[in-house]
């Protein structure tokens, strides 16, 4: 397959949507990104790179860190995990707290906010030193040893956090927090905060594509079946309560972050990572959706 051309091609066709949506301004350091970015990387199996557009600069992964927060979590816990949070989709805003009122404080799947809170106390009560353990293993997963957190964005987050904060306080009240709450927000900012360019991104969900290969990355491991349990998650749960929608135009499981990535993977062909800072009204990435639909309508390769 003819990668390179087609990833051009795919570039040439979202270029009209290059005005669209609005780059997330909740704070001031995302509020400033060029919105005109755009980057793409698709990484295959047998490890050829292909890349178009800003693909080697760096941007705020956010949400997308949910996604190696929840392996870190599945490594230790395995299916006990699944106590503390559900793996349903939410159908409602990743920040919504009436939910969580509602399921008296069990979040439902790990890739909404409260999600990742209980992921963020896991990796607290589980590993020394968590928020190095998750740098390192990001670092290894996607082979750059200065990936590092951006330390002033997780601070404005938490300056700003009333409803995160609401929810780590709901989910600590439920008794589904064990650690204290400033810990566990300190530590889902930092995972946020994280900075991985396309090429970077689509290199760390290589792991994720590919289930032939035990999954074994700087100390954490997870079986074949927990990966392919993982892409069901990315699957059903991946894309905000847009979920559906993303199964729908592009076919692939994957994670979106309101840093404008979405990470996504054709499983045993493919990683893919696309980055454009405009966001839709559900948080995810205009262009880069819109990217992902037509590479898989193009070449025809999705799950389905
Ligand atoms: N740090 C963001 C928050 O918790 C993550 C947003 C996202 O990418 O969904 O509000």
């Amino acid at each position: 397959m003819d990668y390179k051309t087609i990833l051009e091609d795919v570039y040439a066709s979202v270029k009209p949507l290059s005005n669209v949506g609005r780059v997330a301004d909740y704070i001031p350091e995302l509020a400033k990104v060029n919105p005109d970015k755009f980057g793409i990387c698709l990484n295959t199996i047998g490890n050829d790179v292909y890349s178009v557009g800003d693909a080697y600069e760096r941007f705020s992964i956010q949400s997308i860190s949910k996604v190696f927060a929840l392996a870190m979590a599945l490594s230790v816990k395995g299916e006990s995990l699944w106590k503390r949070v559900g793996k349903e989709p939410s159908g409602t805003a990743f920040n919504s707290l009436v939910q969580l009122e509602v399921e008296h404080g069990i979040p439902r799947n790990p890739f909404i906010n409260a999600g990742a809170m209980v992921v963020a106390d896991i990796l607290l009560t589980s590993f020394e030193n968590p928020a190095e353990k998750y740098l390192e293993f990001v670092r290894t997963l996607c082979g750059s040893n200065d990936v590092d957190y951006n330390d002033q964005v997780a601070r404005s987050e938490r300056e700003t956090a009333y409803l995160n904060a609401a929810i780590a306080n709901l989910l600590k009240y439920h008794k589904n927090i064990e650690c204290d709450v400033e810990e566990v927000l300190r530590l889902y900012f930092l995972t946020c905060s994280v900075e991985l360019n396309c090429h970077e991104l689509a290199k760390a969900f290589l792991a994720f594509a590919n289930h032939a290969e035990p999954f074994s990355h700087a100390g954490i491991e997870l079986t074949r079946s927990q990966i392919k349990r993982m892409n069901a998650i990315m699957q059903t749960c991946g894309f905000y309560d847009e979920a559906g929608e993303f199964s729908y135009l592009v076919g692939l499981p994957g994670k979106s972050g309101v840093g404008g990535g979405i990470a996504a993977i054709c499983p045993m062909r493919y990683s893919v990572a696309v980055w454009s800072p405009r966001l839709n009204s559900k948080g995810n990435s205009v262009m880069g959706m819109k990217a992902l639909e037509e590479l898989t309508t193009v070449t025809n390769e999705s799950i389905f």
